[in-house]
């Protein structure tokens, strides 16, 4: 099967995640969509919300979504979860299988300041998603990008990554929503309704989450 592995902290799960889960495994002709809910780091600031509520807003968001699936992967593990560690037990759980690692624009730039950021590059093929609010010609600012590339012709593309690996640019309805966003709606009492599903709206106020 091919699966794309879509990590993220979900703080809360927003259609801007649910979409652009939707449209790359339809684009891209995946079997199934993977969300991995990140684990409490050890020191956790207030405004993360504990992985256990995260894990179940994700869950509620795409239960009825055959093709998407909520690992709890992170969430077992003591200590920091690193990608790179993640990436290593989700290669030996679905060995067999074609994986894929989905971010947007703004996560795949990241990338450097994340652990052995060289060779996570290596391990697994990238699909990177448009962002409202993200340039993707920033993608040439990358280190891992290998040789020259277009980069107003880059949209649908695959290019190549340093080590060898392939990342396909896919083109994502522009849906302008964070979890910051929502987060800060939700602690001055504003309406965040229509920018997620409905029973993760109600998971929010029920558990009193983004009050503090
Ligand atoms: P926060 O505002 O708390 O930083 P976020 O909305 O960016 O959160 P994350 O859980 O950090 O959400 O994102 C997980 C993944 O989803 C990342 O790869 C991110 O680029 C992607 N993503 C988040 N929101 C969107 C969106 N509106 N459109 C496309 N991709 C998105």
């Amino acid at each position: 099967m091919r699966l794309g592995i879509f990590g993220g902290t979900f703080n809360p799960i927003h259609y801007g995640h649910l979409r652009a889960a939707e449209e790359v495994r339809y684009k891209i002709n995946l079997d199934r969509v993977i969300f991995i809910p990140s684990g409490n780091p050890p020191l956790k600031s207030s405004e993360l919300s504990d992985a256990a509520h995260r894990y179940a807003m994700t869950k509620l968001a795409t239960d009825l979504n055959v093709n998407f699936v909520v690992s709890d992967i992170e969430l077992r593990q003591t200590g920091k979860a690193y990608t790179v560690n993640t990436l290593e037990r989700l290669f030996e759980i679905y060995a067999g299988d074609e994986l894929f690692f989905v971010l947007g624009i703004d996560a795949f730039l990241d990338i450097p300041n994340w652990r052995q950021p060289d060779r996570l590059i290596g391990m697994i093929d990238f699909i990177i998603l448009t962002r409202p609010g993200f340039d993707l010609k920033d993608i040439i600012k990358s280190p891992f990008i290998s040789g020259r590339i277009k980069t107003d012709r880059i949209v649908g593309e695959t290019i190549t990554l340093k080590g060898g690996r392939k990342a396909i640019i896919v083109d994502i309805r522009p849906l302008d929503i964070s979890s910051t966003e929502i987060r800060e709606l939700a602690r001055e009492d504003k309406s965040i309704k229509y920018i997620l599903p409905e029973a993760v709206e109600k998971y929010i106020y029920t558990h009193n989450l983004y009050k503090s």
